[in-house]
């Protein structure tokens, strides 16, 4: 959708484009960003001016630099009015963190806080008050607005005043008083919610009718769609291979149906060597909260969550949403899968899902309590996700349509576009897959009638005498996962419907019949290989160049340590794309940091040397420069900086074992030394060097004997590097 141009607003207003001169500067030195996004600047031009502006973004979209910037050009302080107290704190942080002079008022706060925000305020002293909309309403807050001068009002997440949506605030409907007490200070309304109706609500009741609407694409362009087949891998086995190839450091959200399988997907994770934690409403109050903090404190996390789990993250570098099964609508998954990149990076949103999530939805619906109408559209809402997750074309296209947004090319960046699935002529196999389900009188599941079509011995099948069909056995040729997948298909395109009770018995449908009698083909979407995927992705969707993965890992624990130091999250510091530009560009002087994206005064103020020594380092160790994994690398640096095992171990957060493990690596490829590494004496040396000769460890390469013998006294990592040394 193109924005729609201010009508009436003078933009050539006088001053002007010094006002636009003095906005992009401060874009570039406080924010350290070298241009606008496509709205941002028209959204600002228009406030600069004085008009108002209603601004439709996605998340990620950049809302907050559209009334930002205005607060701190013009004259005055900005007012925020924001409904997610929770957030206000981070915002200020951030905000300090690059200079500004931001504060928030709330219920939160005690009286001794408000007063003295309150005096700071009325003597011009800040750029930005964020205000909850309830307190912002009370004529006490309104006198002392009138007394200040005022920048510009936002009003942030502005669907809050419409009754359609779910947020809906009353308060946010008193807001209407801003226009008529102030109606010389231009106001901004902005949400990520763009249907019509909410957009019509927040015209009227913030009295908005004159003001500039802007409305940007809600394509997510830097997510990834990726909706993968169950073949014959487990859905946690998919998963882990694409964390394991795509992801292998990243934070991520990982979403699954149940509380049980959050618990276990979590611990899988774990024992995998990733830190992951399980989120859903069954756990404490303590414990959730404890589990989102760290998520947004700690680099790397993975949270396991029911999708109770996502509501106010305001996390920009989630790097991966994966569903292990079918959220229940198109909306639903919209929504989960925005939650990854919104800093614009790429990221991707990743799908598994099997028959038997179709049929546990399915039941959920039928036990709902709604009215049947309710669970109608239920139903026609999980039928069009199921179709988006069968469908062989864009589903990127497919997503903005049902959004009502149409968009004329393949986007190139969804799994269907970057490996088109395979059809072929399945007319054959769906009349088989069709016969089996009338033959059993439509009263069995997915998983029965794939063992009758392959032949299978179910104790059940044999008792029912279903081993004496004619269809039994005559799908034996082709693995299960195939006869599966055709079900699902059968399924998504309507030749088959699950039964009512949803306990997943498949009935055949009126669609089915001319598919039965030869008079019409089907095409069958043929399951991608698992390598061939693999292989496509560790090439395309690598966001830091190999040879600087180290340097990014390096960068990214000292932002971690920094971040510590700061009391703020890791992204607060710096975003990731000025990780990955200072470890492109590997700047070592002060000036050279302003050239980096993200890097304003303030930051390099503070943050700058301690950047520039990670960089000195890596610019003096070229052994950096290697083939290794990433997670090797980051031990080499810390060793290379002069830490030992436990000291590394405990700035990673990893056993002691795997650093000497990471170690060996490094010692086999001959970047460093076991001497190096391990700091024996001579003597401890010689005696671990006679035990491997006295067990021919160097032979059999087994570690084993040479521990017994040595009674354990060093640790199997020691023996292990010691052992990589070739000396
Ligand atoms: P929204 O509130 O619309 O979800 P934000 O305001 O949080 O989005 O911005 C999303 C991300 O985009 C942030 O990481 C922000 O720093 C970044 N961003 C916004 N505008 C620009 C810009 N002009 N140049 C570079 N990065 C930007
Ligand atoms: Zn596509």
């Amino acid at each position: 959708m193109p924005a729609r141009a201010a009508p009436s607003f003078p933009s050539a207003a006088p001053g002007s484009r010094d006002l636009m001169q003095g906005a992009l500067d401060t874009l570039e030195n406080v924010f350290g960003y070298k241009g606008f996004r496509s709205h941002q600047s028209d959204i600002i031009r228009t406030l600069l001016g004085g008009g108002d502006c209603l601004a439709l973004m996605p998340t990620g979209g950049g809302k907050s630099l559209c009334y930002q910037i205005p607060a701190l050009v013009r004259a005055g302080t900005g007012v925020v009015v924001s409904p997610l107290i929770a957030l206000m704190q981070d915002q200020v942080d951030a905000l300090r963190d690059l200079g500004v002079k931001a504060e928030f008022l709330n219920s939160t706060q005690d009286r001794a806080t408000q007063d003295q925000i309150e005096r700071q305020f009325a003597a011009g002293a800040l750029d930005l008050l964020y205000v909850a909309p309830e307190r912002l309403v009370q004529e006490r807050t309104l006198n002392l607005l009138e007394r200040s001068e005022i920048a510009i009002f936002a009003i942030d997440e502005a669907h809050c005043v419409s009754q359609w949506g779910h947020d809906f605030r009353p308060e946010y409907r008193q807001l209407k008083i801003l226009a008529q007490r102030f109606p010389r200070v231009p106001r901004v309304a902005l949400t990520a919610t763009a249907d019509e109706r909410t957009r019509q609500d927040i015209i009227t009741e913030l009295s908005l009718e004159n003001a500039a609407a802007f409305v940007a694409s809600f394509d997510r362009p830097n997510i990834r769609y990726t909706i993968a087949e169950l073949g014959s891998v487990s859905a946690r086995e998919r998963l882990w291979q694409f964390i394991e190839t795509e992801h292998p450091t990243d934070a991520g959200i990982v979403y699954c149906l149940s509380r049980k399988s959050v618990e276990e997907t979590a611990a899988w994770l774990s024992s995998k060597g990733r830190k992951a934690l399980a989120y859903h409403a069954g756990l404490e109050a303590n414990l959730r909260s404890a589990a989102q903090s760290k998520f947004l404190t700690e680099d790397g996390l993975i949270i396991v969550a029911t999708i109770a789990f996502g509501m106010g993250i305001d996390k920009p570098d989630v790097r991966f949403v994966a569903h292990l099964n079918l959220p229940k609508s198109i909306e639903s998954y919209y929504q989960e899968t925005g939650r990854a990149g919104r800093d614009g990076e790429p990221a991707n949103a990743w799908m598994a899902y099997g028959f038997q999530d179709i049929v546990q939805l399915r039941q959920w619906i039928n036990q709902s309590d709604g009215s049947e109408a309710f669970k109608k559209v239920q139903r026609q809402k999980l039928d069009a996700l199921i179709g988006l997750a069968e469908m062989p074309g864009c589903r990127r296209r497919a997503l903005l349509a049902y959004f009502g947004e149409m968009r004329p090319e393949p986007c190139g960046n969804c799994d269907n576009c970057l490996n088109p699935p395979h059809t072929e002529d399945g007319t054959v196999l769906a009349q088989k897959a069709l016969s089996a389900v009338y033959r059993t009188e439509q009263r069995f599941g997915v998983t029965y009638l794939v063992d009758i079509l392959t032949g299978g011995v179910d104790e059940r099948i044999i008792r029912n005498g279903h081993d004496r069909l004619s269809v039994y056995g005559i799908g034996k040729d082709l693995p299960q996962a195939t006869w599966k997948s055709l079900f699902r298909q059968l399924t998504a395109l309507g030749y088959l419907t699950i039964d009512e009770e949803g306990l997943g018995s498949l009935a055949l449908t009126e669609r089915a019949r001319p598919l039965l009698r030869g008079e019409e083909r089907f095409l069958l979407r043929v399951a991608r290989q698992t390598a061939q995927v693999a292989k496509r992705s560790s090439s395309s969707a690598q966001k830091v160049a190999r040879e600087n993965q180290p340097l990014f890992d390096a960068l990214r624990a000292l932002r971690q340590k920094l971040a510590a130091a700061a009391k703020l999250p890791p992204y607060v510091v710096a975003q990731d794309k000025t990780l990955i530009e200072l470890s492109e560009k590997r700047p070592t002087s002060e000036s050279a940091l302003h050239d980096i994206m993200g890097l304003g005064a303030s930051k390099i103020a503070r943050y700058g040397a301690a950047f520039i020594e990670v960089i000195s380092q890596f610019k003096k160790h070229p052994a950096l420069s290697n083939r290794l994994s990433a997670t090797v690398n980051v031990t080499l640096a810390a060793h290379l900086r002069g830490l030992d095992a436990e000291a590394i171990a405990a700035e990673r957060g990893i056993e002691t074992s795997t650093v000497y493990g990471h170690l060996a690596e490094a010692i086999e490829a001959g970047l460093i030394t076991a001497e190096d590494a391990l700091k024996l004496d001579p003597a401890e040396r010689d005696e671990i060097e006679a035990a491997f000769e006295r067990c021919e460890t160097r032979d059999t390469g087994k570690l084993g004997p040479a521990f017994a013998a040595l009674d354990g006294r060093y640790d199997y990592g020691i023996l292990k590097c010691q052992l990589a040394d070739s000396a």
